[in-house]
């Protein structure tokens, strides 16, 4: 590929304490590209999305956006660069009503234009969203929570797009139905990185995948390959 990652980390170590979290982490990110990190409780997903946001410090490696290093920049610095993410727990206000809750989301931005134009695009991936407009977050039901937690991170309108688990506890016919709204924010041109336990929904709608272990990158390939690799589809997408 000739063309330039939007993101690429290279080797990257990171160290809770004495915990050796990341072990040489490298791995690519390409412009309009959903790519899943998948792997065991513990592997080092969530780990490897809040270094990229800088909530967490590499001790080495390096992390870099388009030909931005930005491993030792603030987080708010990093989100004003376009990097956001959907936390994993859906933490949206819960007394702030959904308008509010989007707002907060482009606070970096001043174009009050735009906003209005990017709410209304908002509303249209999620019209249970626009029904609740002045309802208060925390009266939503969790997969309304998660939907609204994704809109305001694409309130941003950033450039990467990162999700931590975002079935995580949502029935079945929801699940389906976030998965269908990341390929379709994806198709209106938005670069994802994603964590997943449902690895079988991850990899069928993702270009590329990494599996971790025990902080280390194991096996990558396409994503829809990665469904017919055999070590995967016996550790992770319980087949025997
Ligand atoms: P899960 O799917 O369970 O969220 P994960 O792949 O996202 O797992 P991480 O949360 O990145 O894994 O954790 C990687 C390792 O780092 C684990 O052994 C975990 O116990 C450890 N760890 C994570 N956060 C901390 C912390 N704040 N302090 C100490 N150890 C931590």
């Amino acid at each position: 590929n000739v063309e330039q990652p939007l993101l690429k980390i290279d080797n990257l170590h990171v160290y809770y304490g004495g915990i050796h979290a990341l072990k040489g982490i490298s791995l690519e990110v390409y412009k309009n590209k959903i790519v899943s990190l998948i792997g065991a409780n513990g592997a080092g997903k969530s780990t490897t999305l809040r270094t990229i946001s800088g909530l967490v410090r590499s001790r080495t490696g390096t992390i870099k956006l388009k030909d931005n290093l930005i491993g030792d920049l603030p987080t708010h610095r990093i989100v004003e660069m376009g990097i956001a993410m959907v936390p994993e727990g859906r933490r949206i206000f819960p007394n702030l009503t959904v308008m509010e809750n989007l707002i907060l989301g482009c606070y970096i931005r001043k174009d009050m234009v735009q906003i209005k134009n990017d709410m209304d695009w908002i509303f249209s991936i999620f019209p249970r969203l626009k029904e609740r407009t002045w309802q208060k977050g925390g009266t939503l039901s969790g997969g309304e929570q998660q939907m609204l937690a994704v809109g305001r991170a694409l309130m941003s309108r950033p450039q990467l797009l990162m999700m931590d688990e975002p079935s995580l506890g949502l029935a079945p016919l929801l699940v389906k139905e976030i998965f269908q709204i990341i390929k379709k924010i994806n198709q209106e041109g938005a670069t994802i990185l994603l964590i997943e336990q449902n690895a079988r929904a991850a990899l069928e709608i993702s270009d590329f995948a990494y599996v971790m272990e025990t902080g280390k990158i194991t096996t990558s390939g396409e994503g829809k390959s990665l469904l017919f690799d055999e070590k995967v589809r016996k550790a992770y997408l319980g087949e025997d």
